[in-house]
């Protein structure tokens, strides 16, 4: 393996929705790479689109990422050189340095209304055109321009896309990727209160933030070289960029909520482990050899490389994070599966709460053995262990009736069952299996 320079990345999220599959796959591609290098890996917080912020959602991200061990170097909560690093406590940085490309030349102000632009979008629908700003700011002299800064009209800042030619940018995994500037418009780099876009707060901070590599999903692709520009304009040495593949469902489309739980902490209720979903996720856009499936953490750290990243979509398949997670599940030692599925039993009722005795302790270690190998989730537990926990058990009595026999032969043999049970002289599986054999072949029944 080449020797690599220590790579500072970071993970970006926005806390609009609750962190799902595919985020929680770029964070961890990013911490590898940070682990694998030698790094750092920064969290950022990007809540810089107020009206979209979902309550608890920044929450479920730190839990997200706890849960699936990816510690972050530099964030909330640990702090670092470039504190802070929510968005929203690092505001007056946006504008002071949109002030600056407003100098360049390379940013103006705009200052037309809502009503304007959507009459010009309406505009452009009508006649088939693409929707986008048409620049009329820009263009304003500079009389103008003087006139409505002193009258107060509201105005938000916009990045000036140069008007011909050509923008490209090396993808870590992708090579050359060129955008027609033609097919830009002028996009929004400050709103009119002041706070900036993701296309203006995500490059200021990368860039303060000394990012050395920006490794996002393909979905930020088109957002690419809008940044590219402005790095320009601002004279900022441009990081290395690098777009994930996208994932998609079974049947080759988006992942969405169609194709099951999306966001990471149901499969943390779904009992999923989080090794296992740390395993899974890191084979979609990455492989080592195209044939191991199974890799430790550790393992993963040491061979993972941007050269295994791909560009083909990568497929979600439920049935192999099931196979897989079961193939964790029989490699815990009981204890471990004792303590993991002890949650799981207390919320079902089965268990009490925290703490539990030593005893009850005991008793779960030793019942976890006879589900180890059944099991591929933690949940399942509680359905194969409930009548460990019960005293009384309720149960359809059809389902006791086997094939070929009626209901009173049934009750019958269970009568009998039940004598021989009751009469035996020791309560072990040797004992118990030879009473009730005999008796299946006294009767003439199928053991
Ligand atoms: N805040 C963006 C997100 O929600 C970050 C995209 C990027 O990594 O640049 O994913
Ligand atoms: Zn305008």
């Amino acid at each position: 393996m080449r020797e690599q320079a220590p790579a500072r990345v970071r993970f970006a999220p926005s806390p609009t929705g609750l962190p799902h599959v595919g985020n929680i796959r770029t964070a961890i591609f990013n911490w590898l790479w940070a682990r694998h290098t030698g790094g750092q890996f920064v969290l950022r917080v990007e809540d810089t689109d107020r009206a979209r912020l979902l309550p608890g959602a920044y929450e479920a991200i730190l839990e997200s990422l706890r849960w699936l061990g990816l510690d972050w170097d530099e964030g909330p909560e640990v702090g670092g050189p470039h504190a802070p690093y929510l968005q929203s406590e690092r505001l007056p940085l946006y504008p002071q340095l949109a002030e600056d490309l407003i100098q360049r030349g390379a940013a103006y102000r705009c200052y037309c209304t809502p009503e304007r632009l959507e009459a010009l979008r309406e505009q452009q629908r009508a006649a088939r055109q693409p929707t986008g700003y048409d620049r009329h700011c820009r263009r304003l002299s500079g009389a103008e321009r003087q006139r409505l800064a002193e009258s107060r009209v509201p105005s938000v800042v916009r990045f000036a896309i140069p008007e011909a030619g050509k923008t490209s940018f090396v993808d870590l995994f992708r090579g050359e990727i060129t955008f027609d500037n033609a097919t830009l418009d002028d996009h929004v780099l400050l709103k009119s209160d002041g706070w900036p876009t993701y296309q203006w707060a995500s490059v200021v901070d990368d860039h303060l933030m000394r990012i050395t590599h920006v490794l996002r999903g393909e979905e930020w692709i088109s957002s690419t070289p809008r940044h590219v520009l402005e790095y320009r304009a601002m004279g900022w040495e441009l990081p290395r960029i690098g777009h994930f593949p996208l994932i998609l469902g079974k049947d080759r489309t988006k992942l969405s909520k169609r194709h099951g739980a999306t966001d990471v902490l149901t499969y943390r209720e779904l009992g999923y482990l989080p090794e296992a979903l740390f395993n899974f996720l890191v084979l979609l856009g990455w492989s080592k050899d195209d044939k191991t499936e199974i890799l430790s953490c550790e393992e993963v750290i040491r061979s993972f490389d941007l050269g295994g990243v791909g560009v083909n979509p990568a497929i979600f398949d439920p049935d192999k994070l099931d196979w897989m997670n079961g193939y964790y599940i029989r490699q815990l030692d009981p204890d471990e599966l004792a303590r993991r599925v002890a949650p799981f039993l207390q919320r079902a009722g089965l268990l009490p709460a925290d703490p539990l005795s030593a005893d009850r302790w005991e008793y779960l270690r030793r019942i976890v053995p006879l589900i180890q190998e059944r099991i591929k989730r933690l949940t399942e537990a509680v359905e194969y262990t409930d009548f460990f926990f019960r005293s009384t058990m309720e149960y359809e009595s059809a389902l006791l009736v086997p094939k070929g026999l009626t209901p009173l032969a049934t009750r019958e043999a269970l009568t009998a069952a039940h004598r021989r049970l009751a009469s035996s002289p020791a309560f072990d599986e040797q004992t118990l299996e030879g009473a009730l054999r005999d008796l299946a072949s006294e009767l003439g029944l199928k053991t």
